[in-house]
């Protein structure tokens, strides 16, 4: 049985031509940029090649691009190096309930360290209102951070206009753009983003590889996680992951080129999947924002259902889906984004998130929507929680 995969947002496959780039750094071109000779200047080459194809698709300065091994040392970077990099120190820190772990939990990690830290609330849409970051904003602020999209659920936030109050008041600004490159167009500087988290996977690039932009970087507004060879102007030492960064860049041109063409061809998947699951199944809704939307991204809560179950079922029938963010699926509270935009214990848990991408046919959204009625049908007659008139329609 072929199976098909909704779960890009957890892990996607390395565009063949991606590899195709990597390839004779990975077998043949040795380098390491801090050799002399002229392998090691060719592996420079090629970074700074990389670091301006990844800068082009954010409208950013090449020279503003520091490479990194992954989103989750990217936003330790921008968090932590912002927190302990101050002149004037300032103790209060602006972020939004919803933020993936890897800014929440540095966060929290912060509060330990004698910072304040504002959570804003979201909407039941999963909207952060720019109205309160202004609300919270007060002299001690030290950096806001929200991020651009929401990785469960897909909604995108007014990142320009909490940019723009970020700016007005001299705050710095991190964004979380993991999700979002690649999906819709970013632009660092119309949006007054001061420091924001990129990673290579989520375009069809090699893991393990990811950047962090900063503005101005010259200014040295943060301060590194790690000390060592001084790589990446002092921002990250450590060997740089040589093919990796091309992979990083050879994706990034390709998402530039196609990001218009192929966000609207998943639009068209996503929204044909949504509107079949919400018509033809009942006691179903979208969690998240019905257009403020990633395109590739479905977040369907199914009542009555417990989502693990639906997703082993859906997995004996050739599919995978996620329950939610792969980075906290292995706890058995419910997704703190979902309990964020007001559902219930039981409605969270039976929620469902699709993520497609660049090799997810119309066949295959046919091939789900022809299996799953049956599915939800049969659970919902094995669960306590159905009401006996759904089970009769
Ligand atoms: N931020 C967001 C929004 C994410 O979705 C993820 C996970 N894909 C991360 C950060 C962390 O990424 P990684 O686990 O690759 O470090």
């Amino acid at each position: 049985m072929k199976r098909i995969y909704f779960d890009y947002a957890a892990a996607a496959p390395v565009d063949p031509r991606v590899v195709e780039a990597m390839t004779p750094y990975l077998t043949e071109i040795m380098g390491n940029p801090s050799s002399v000779y002229t392998e090691g200047r060719q592996a420079i080459r090629e970074i700074q090649n990389a670091r301006q194809q990844v800068a082009e698709l954010i409208r950013a300065n090449s020279d503003d691009i520091v490479f990194t091994s992954g989103a989750t040392e990217s936003n330790n970077l921008a968090l932590l190096g912002a927190a302990f990099n101050q002149k004037v120190p300032k103790k209060h820190i602006i972020t939004s309930v919803i933020e993936h772990v890897s800014v929440l939990d540095p966060c929290k990690f912060l509060e330990t360290q004698g910072f304040e830290l504002t959570y804003l609330p979201v909407d039941n849409e999963g909207l952060v209102d720019p109205n309160e970051v202004l609300n919270a904003v007060n002299d001690d602020t030290l950096f806001i951070s929200v991020m651009y999209a929401n990785n469960e659920i897909g909604t995108i936030q007014p990142i320009p206009e909490i940019g723009k109050i970020a700016n007005e008041k001299g705050i710095l600004f991190h964004v979380d753009a993991v999700d979002t490159l690649g999906q819709i167009p970013i632009d660092v500087e119309a949006a007054h983003i001061d420091l924001m988290s990129l990673s290579a996977n989520t375009i069809y690039g090699p893991r393990g590889v990811a950047a962090l932009y900063i503005k101005n970087i010259k200014k040295r507004r943060i301060q590194p996680l790690f000390h060592g060879g001084g790589q990446e102007r002092n921002y990250r030492s450590g060997s740089e992951n040589v093919p990796g960064i091309i992979g990083f860049g050879a994706a990034a041109e390709i998402a530039k080129k196609e990001m218009e063409s192929e966000s609207q061809r998943l639009r068209g998947l996503r929204d044909k999947l949504i509107v079949e699951i919400l018509t033809h199944i009942p006691k179903t809704a979208l969690n998240g924002h019905r257009t403020k939307r990633l395109p590739a991204n479905a977040n369907i809560r199914f009542n009555y259902i417990e989502g693990e179950s639906l997703v082993l079922s859906l997995d004996m029938e050739g599919f995978a889906v996620a329950t939610g963010s792969a980075c906290t699926s292995k706890t058995l509270e419910p997704s703190h984004v979902l309990t964020a935009i007001g559902l219930p214990h039981e409605e969270a848990h039976g929620s469902l998130q699709f993520t497609l991408g660049r090799w997810t046919t119309e066949e295959e959204i046919y091939r789900l929507l022809e299996v799953l009625p049956d599915i939800i049908k049969r659970l919902r007659m094995m669960s306590p929680l159905t009401p006996p008139d759904l089970l009769e329609e």
